[in-house]
């Protein structure tokens, strides 16, 4: 598969940024002329995943949030956040709908939001290394693609 174009950012865990890594990623995929509605499940997963370093990987903290959305042949656009927090010591049990170790206040459905709005989702950790999360989404082709 061919790159065509890529991005890629680090940001501290503040939780001002969420927003501000939802838009950038949803702006830089725009180029892709994607329906307002794939926009939205890229910007919907974006925000699971950047929440998800901030509230779990950092914790009281701040750490930094690397980021890197690359663009291939076909629309496909792969999305990578990862952080250097405190890792996942069982993903499988994580990525179950309503586990959570956030308390109350956390619904335990990010992952799989993320699942539900992208074609595929990776989720790699070590505990006390980090977590990466790779998602994959290829966005429709329209009539006036060039072919
Ligand atoms: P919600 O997303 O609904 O607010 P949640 O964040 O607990 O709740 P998920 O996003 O599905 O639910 O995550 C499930 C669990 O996986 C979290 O409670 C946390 O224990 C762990 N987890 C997720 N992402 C990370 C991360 N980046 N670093 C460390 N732990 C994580
Ligand atoms: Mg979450």
């Amino acid at each position: 598969m061919k790159v065509i174009n890529q991005f890629k950012m680090q940001l501290d865990s503040h939780s001002a940024n969420e927003s501000f890594a939802r838009t950038a990623i949803a702006t830089f995929v725009a180029q892709l002329d994607p329906t307002l509605e794939e926009i939205s499940d890229i910007r919907t997963a974006v925000s699971e995943a950047v929440t998800n370093c901030i509230v779990h990987a950092y914790k009281e903290k701040i750490g930094v949030i690397y980021i890197t959305v690359k663009i291939y042949d076909g629309k496909k656009v792969v999305i990578r956040i990862r952080d250097k927090g405190c890792g996942i010591e069982n993903i499988e049990q994580a990525m179950q709908p309503m586990f959570t170790t956030g308390g109350p206040d956390r619904a335990g459905i990010g992952f799989a939001v993320m699942q539900s709005f992208t074609d595929k989702l990776k989720v790699s950790s070590k505990v006390g290394y980090g977590t990466t999360v790779v998602m994959h989404k290829t966005i429709a082709s329209r009539q006036n693609d060039r072919a």
